[in-house]
């Protein structure tokens, strides 16, 4: 075996690095999940938790960090309401800068949750099902017009004044709360919703990265300025085709030299499946080689570690509300509840007063009839 080979199989021997980071990332989330429960359930029995609410929990409000980047475009501060929010989402944006669509494919829980119902989807087809291109474009652009119309209205229509009231307003204040009882007490509206979701992710492949999620279309469109990218030597290529069928971005990896394709969410699927040696890379311009997974699971994890270890050094990563804000608000809103159910439905109270008004009815006719 030459250099050359040598270096392909330790490539490919590689290639369980990316589980490994997406495992390590959804080991944290699962960590902060169960910490803002202890934190959420001591708060609803009504008692000041022992737990701190972790901040991480933040990187779930991207409307709030938009307008928080917006915040901090004109103020140059970071709002002390979820200025984690607004460190991870710097970060995650950076990440497109430097590795495309990466962190879909490295960090997100979603992405690795749609990783498997792909699988799935393969199982149960035995192929690949994804709309024609005549249905595949236009469904593709739906991702970007949420992505846009949440940019548009907060960081183009959004007055100045109106940034400052959001950001601490009792509805952003408490978002993440908020968020916690959409799950925990979801209404039958949002879980079927949910269960359609569900269904359209087995039936038709990739659907949810591929056609909804707005954060990922804002990374595509950022990482159009990407460093690194796939690039194919095509005098090398043998014209195999198993690059393609691993993609799934459906990125025609044979017409390239270059992907600059947003949908490429760096996932190495392709060089991992190329037989030849040196034909297919993640490239980057200061590296003479194209880099191997692990490089990609050091840049990740280095671009985390180094931003939240920032943010924290400069007190910008746990925010300023007090417990008892938090223990107010729960009890606030388990009023607000309480007054709702006690309050009698409309319906009820129109059917009751018709009731009356008919006993009324009968009542006077009886009296009439008794009269000699
Ligand atoms: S398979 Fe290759 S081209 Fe396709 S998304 Fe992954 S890295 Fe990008
Ligand atoms: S897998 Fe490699 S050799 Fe085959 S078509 Fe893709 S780039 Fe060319």
């Amino acid at each position: 075996m030459n250099k050359k080979q040598a270096r392909h199989k330790r490539l490919k021997d590689q290639s369980g690095i990316r589980v490994g980071i997406q495992i390590t990332f959804l080991l944290l989330v699962i960590c902060i999940g169960i910490q803002f429960y202890l934190f959420v359930s001591s708060i609803e029995s009504g008692a000041l938790p022992e737990v701190k609410r972790p901040p991480g929990v933040e990187a779930f409000l991207p409307i709030s960090a938009l307008v928080s980047a917006k915040h901090f475009l004109y103020t140059g501060t970071i709002n002390n309401v979820h200025p984690a929010g607004l460190v991870l989402f710097f970060i995650i944006c950076f990440t497109a800068l430097i590795a495309k669509r990466g962190f879909c494919s490295w960090v997100c829980p979603i992405g690795l949750l749609t990783e498997h119902v792909n699988k799935l989807h393969c199982k149960i087809f035995n192929r690949r099902l994804s709309p024609p291109s005549w249905i595949d474009y236009p469904m593709r652009s739906v991702k970007y017009l949420l992505a846009g119309f949440f940019i548009y209205q907060i960081v183009f229509r959004m007055p100045v004044q109106s940034i400052e009231r959001f950001i601490q307003s009792p509805y952003n204040r408490f978002a993440d709360i908020k968020m916690f009882s959409f799950f925990t007490d979801m209404s039958s509206t949002a879980f079927m919703v949910l269960l359609f979701l569900a269904v359209l992710s087995i039936l038709i492949h990739n659907f949810w990265c591929r056609y909804l999620c707005p954060y990922g279309a804002l990374l595509g469109v950022i990482s159009f300025a990407s460093a690194g990218r796939i690039k194919r030597n095509p005098a090398r290529c043998l014209d195999c085709g198993k690059c393609e069928k691993q993609c799934p971005g459906l990125i025609k990896i044979r017409r390239k030299r270059k992907i600059h394709s947003p949908e490429c969410s760096a996932c190495l699927s392709c060089v991992n499946n190329c037989p030849e040696n040196d034909v297919l890379g993640f490239s980057f311009p200061f590296l003479e080689k194209s880099a191997s997974p692990a490089v990609l699971a050091i840049v990740f994890l280095v671009l985390f570690m180094t931003g939240i270890s920032t943010a924290r050094l400069y007190g910008v990563w746990q925010n300023d509300i007090p417990k008892k804000a938090y223990l107010g608000y729960v009890q606030q809103q388990n009023h607000v509840q309480l007054r709702k159910t006690r309050r009698i439905d409309p319906e009820k109270l129109e059917k009751m007063k018709e009731m009356i008004r008919r006993m009324q009815r009968q009542k006077s006719k009886n009296s009439n009839s008794q009269l000699p």
